[in-house]
C-alpha cells in the first residue's frame, strides 16, 4: 500500500514513448555520477542502475556521456567512442535485464561549462567564459559545428548499437545547446546565430540527426530549457517555437528542465516550493499541442516535468492536473532506489532532502556522488547487502553477501544520524541490534533541522530511519543514557558504535554566562520568546540556519526573484508546512558574527548562496573580521580590525561557535575490550557534517559486521 490516504493511481498508468512502453509515469532523470570515467565504471555503474531497475524504475536516463573529449566536463566524464566507454556501457546496458525498466543513453556536451582541466578543448559558440568554469572558450568555426552536431549523431548510433532502449539529448541547464540557443551566450553572426531561428537551428540539427542515427522507431528523448533564468534571455515565444521545431524534427518526447547552473535563481534547493517549476512544462505541452497547427502526431508527444520535486504524492498530483504527461525525478533515486516499489505497494521510503551535499554539490566538482541519507548510493559494490528472504529478487544487492546471522548482538549507543544509519545496515546485515537514545526522540542534530524553513524534510529522514529500524526489528532504547549500569548488557555485545554526538562548545568571552546568553540547542529547543535584538556569535551552517529560524516569513519565492510563469498553471505548487514557528516578531533585529571568514562557512557549495540570500531578504545583518571582548546586558562588544570598538546591541545572545564531542563512554568500552567504533561527532566534532555522520554511520556497520569489501 502506499502511504495511507495517498493513491497514486495517476503514476501508475502506462504510457509510450514512440515504440517504446513504460510501465510508469516517473522518468528516473539523469544524474552524472562522476564514476563514468573510473576504470571500474562498468561493475559500478552497472550495480547502481541495477538497483533501481529492481527496485521499480521504468525508464532511467544515465549520466551525460560525452559525444567527444571536448564534450567533457572534466575528467569524472566518460567519453563515447573510447574503448572503455564501449566496455563501461556494455555492463550498464545489462543492468536493466529481467526488470520492467528500459534505459536511455543521455548524449552530453559542455561546451563552455567544461572545467580548465578537462580532458579536451573547452569550445562553445561564443568566446564567453561562464561563472561556472572562468574558462573562456574557443568559439566554434561555422564548418566545426557540423562536425559536433555528427558527433551527437554517431554517439546516437553508438547508443543504439550497444542495446541502450532510448537515447536523451542533453539540451538544458545552461550546456551547449542552449549556448547556441540563447543571446546570452551567442553572439555570433553566421549560419548558427544572429537571430532566433539562427540560434535554435544548432539543436535544431542535433534532433535532425540523432533520429537519422537511430532510424524511426527507436525513441528520442529532448531535454531542452524551458527558462534558462538569465538575465537578457531568450523570450518564452522563442521557447515555444523551439519545442514545436524540435517535435518537427523527429522527438519523441520533450523532458522540461529550467534554469541554468549559472543562473541567480534557485531551482532544486529545499528552499525551493516544491513543484515551483511544473507550469514552465504544463506551458510547452499546452503549446505543442494546442494550436491549429498542431498535428497528431506533435500532440501525441509525452512532456516530462521536472525540478525539486522530490515524493511521489506530489508527482501523482502533477500528473493528476494533467497539464504533462510524466515527471522526471532524480536525486529522490539516489536517496531510495525501491521508491517506485514502495509506492506500488508500501513501504516507507528515504525522502531525498533537497540538500544537494553528497550529489550535485560534488557532481559540480568532479567527486564521487552519494546521498547524505543513503551512503551506500553510488557505493553498491563496496557494500554488499544479503538477499533479502523468499523468493524475492534484492533490489539492494549490488553483490550479495551472507547474513551475518541474528545471533550476533551489536549495541549502537545514540540515535542521530551516524547511530541510525550504522542501525540500520547492521540489522540489514542480519545483526540483533539494540539502539540506546537518551532523548525519547530520536534524530539527533536533524530534530533541529527539520524546524528550518527549507529543511523541513529532514523530519521525514527521522520518520524513515524510525519505521525502517522498527520493520527491521531493532530494539529501541528511547530516553534511556548507557552508562556503568549498563556494563554486562555492553559487554554481551559482539561490536558497539558510539554515536553520541557533540554538545555546543562553550566559548572563553567574558560576560558567557550572563543569563540572557544561551547555547544555540538550547535556541533551537524553546526558541527566543519575545527577544527584540538578537546577536549570534558564530556564523557558521548552525548559526545561519537560527538566523533563518528567527526571522524566515513565507512569501512568493517566484516573486521574490522576479520570475513569471506561463499563462498555463493547471498544477497548483503545495505550500510546505513548517512543523515550528520560532520566529521573532517582525521588528526584531538579527546579526550573525564570525571572527573571521565567510559568514556560512561549510555549507553546501550549491545552497550556501540561497541561504545567505533568504538572510539577506529578511533583513540579517552579517558581520566578520572581528574580535569578540565582551558580552554585556546590552549586547556583544566587538573589536573590529583597524581597532575599533563597536556594540552589537542584543537582548538575547546566542553561542553557536562550534561543538565538542560527546564520547564519555570511550573508557568503558576500552575496559570492557568489546569491539566497537567511534562515528560522527563523537569521533571528531570538527567540520561535522551530515554527510560524514551517515557515512560513518555505514562504515561502522560492515568494519563491525565484517563484511566490508
Ligand atoms: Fe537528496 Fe541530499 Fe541525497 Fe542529494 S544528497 S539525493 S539532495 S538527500
Amino acid at each position: 500500500m502506499p502511504e495511507p490516504g495517498t493513491s497514486l493511481d495517476h503514476i501508475f498508468r502506462p504510457i509510450r514513448i514512440g515504440g517504446l512502453q513504460l510501465p510508469h509515469r516517473i522518468v528516473m532523470g539523469s544524474m552524472h555520477l562522476c564514476m563514468e570515467g573510473r576504470d571500474d565504471a562498468g561493475e559500478r555503474l552497472a550495480a547502481f542502475y541495477r538497483e533501481r531497475a529492481q527496485g521499480g524504475a521504468g525508464l532511467i536516463v544515465t549520466g551525460g556521456w560525452a559525444v567527444s573529449e571536448d564534450a567533457a566536463a572534466d575528467r569524472s566524464y566518460g567519453v563515447l567512442g573510447t574503448d572503455a566507454a564501449g566496455r563501461s556501457l556494455a555492463k550498464v546496458t545489462e543492468a536493466t535485464t529481467g526488470t520492467n525498466a528500459s534505459i536511455a543513453l543521455q548524449l552530453f556536451h559542455a561546451g563552455r561549462y567544461a572545467l580548465a582541466d578537462s580532458p579536451g578543448e573547452v569550445v562553445a559558440p561564443s568566446a564567453l567564459a561562464s561563472r561556472v568554469s572562468r574558462v573562456e572558450p574557443r568559439a566554434l568555426g561555422e564548418e566545426e559545428v557540423w562536425d559536433v552536431v555528427a558527433e551527437f549523431a554517431a554517439g546516437a548510433a553508438l547508443a543504439k548499437e550497444l542495446g541502450f532502449a532510448v537515447v536523451e539529448v542533453m539540451g538544458s541547464e545552461g550546456y551547449l545547446v542552449d549556448q547556441f540557443l540563447s543571446p546570452v551566450t551567442n553572439r555570433r553572426d553566421d549560419s548558427w546565430g544572429g537571430d532566433a531561428e539562427r540560434r535554435m537551428r544548432f539543436g535544431i540539427e542535433v534532433a535532425t540527426a540523432v533520429r537519422e542515427a537511430v532510424g524511426d522507431g527507436f525513441p528520442v528523448l529532448f531535454r531542452m530549457t524551458g527558462a534558462e533564468l538569465m538575465p537578457e534571455s531568450r523570450p518564452w515565444e522563442e521557447v515555444e517555437a523551439f519545442a514545436g521545431a524540435l517535435v518537427g524534427a523527429g522527438v519523441d518526447a520533450l523532458n522540461i528542465g529550467v534554469g541554468w547552473h549559472e543562473s541567480p535563481v534557485p531551482t532544486v534547493q529545499g528552499a525551493v516550493p516544491q513543484g515551483a517549476f511544473v507550469p514552465w512544462a504544463e506551458g510547452l505541452k499546452t503549446s505543442i499541442t494546442g494550436t491549429a497547427a498542431t498535428s497528431a502526431a506533435m500532440a501525441a508527444v509525452p512532456v516530462i516535468a521536472g525540478n525539486r520535486i522530490n515524493r511521489l504524492r506530489d508527482a501523482d498530483e502533477i500528473l493528476a492536473a494533467g497539464g504533462v504527461d510524466l515527471v522526471s525525478m532524480s536525486r529522490p533515486f539516489l536517496a531510495d532506489p525501491r521508491i517506485m516499489e514502495k509506492g506500488r505497494s508500501g513501504g516507507g521510503v528515504n525522502v531525498c532532502i533537497s540538500c544537494d551535499q553528497a550529489c550535485i554539490d560534488r557532481s559540480i566538482v568532479g567527486e564521487h556522488v552519494s546521498c547524505l541519507v543513503n551512503p551506500r548510493s553510488g557505493y553498491e559494490v563496496d557494500f554488499p547487502v544479503p538477499p533479502r528472504p523468499s523468493s524475492q529478487k534484492s533490489p539492494d544487492s549490488g553483490r550479495n553477501c551472507e547474513r551475518i546471522g541474528g545471533a550476533r548482538r551489536f549495541a549502537v549507543i545514540g540515535g542521530g544520524p551516524a547511530g541510525l544509519e550504522a542501525a540500520r545496515a547492521l540489522a540489514t546485515l542480519g545483526a540483533e541490534v539494540r539502539l540506546y537514545e537518551a532523548r525519547d526522540e530520536l534524530g539527533g542534530q536533524f530534530r533541529w533541522a527539520r524546524q528550518v524553513p527549507g529543511k523541513e524534510d529532514y523530519g521525514a529522514t527521522i520518520s524513515y530511519f524510525e519505521s525502517e529500524l522498527r520493520r527491521l526489528g531493532v530494539h529501541l532504547h528511547l530516553g534511556h543514557e548507557v552508562g556503568e549500569d549498563d556494563a554486562d548488557v555492553i559487554a554481551d555485545c559482539v561490536g558497539v558504535v558510539l554515536a553520541t554526538g557533540v554538545h555546543p562548545r562553550a566559548v572563553d568571552i567574558p560576560g558567557s554566562s550572563l543569563p540572557h546568553v544561551v547555547d544555540y540547542a538550547d535556541a533551537f529547543e524553546s526558541g527566543l520568546g519575545d527577544a527584540r535584538s538578537v546577536a549570534i556569535v558564530g556564523g557558521g551552517g548552525i548559526g545561519v540556519d537560527l538566523a533563518h529560524l528567527l526571522t524566515h516569513e513565507p512569501d512568493d519565492f517566484l516573486a521574490r526573484y522576479g520570475v513569471a510563469a506561463p499563462a498555463v498553471e493547471l498544477y497548483r505548487r503545495i505550500g510546505t508546512v513548517s512543523l515550528h514557528s520560532k520566529r521573532l516578531s517582525g521588528e526584531a533585529s538579527v546579526t550573525v558574527m564570525r571572527r573571521s571568514g565567510r559568514i556560512g562557512g561549510g555549507i553546501g557549495r550549491t545552497t550556501k548562496w540561497v541561504w545567505l540570500d533568504a538572510l539577506k531578504h529578511a533583513g540579517v545583518e552579517t558581520r566578520t573580521g572581528l574580535a569578540y571582548r565582551q558580552i554585556t546586558p546590552e549586547g556583544v562588544e566587538i573589536e573590529l580590525e583597524d581597532g575599533g570598538v563597536e556594540l552589537i546591541a542584543a537582548d538575547r545572545v546566542v553561542i553557536a561557535a562550534g561543538q565538542e564531542r560527546r564520547d564519555e563512554l570511550r573508557p568503558l568500552l576500552e575496559r570492557l575490550e568489546v569491539p566497537h567504533r567511534i562515528v560522527g561527532g563523537a569521533l571528531n566534532p570538527s567540520e561535522l557534517n551530515a554527510v560524514r555522520a551517515f557515512g560513518d554511520g555505514l562504515r561502522a556497520a560492515y568494519e563491525l559486521a565484517g563484511v566490508a569489501a
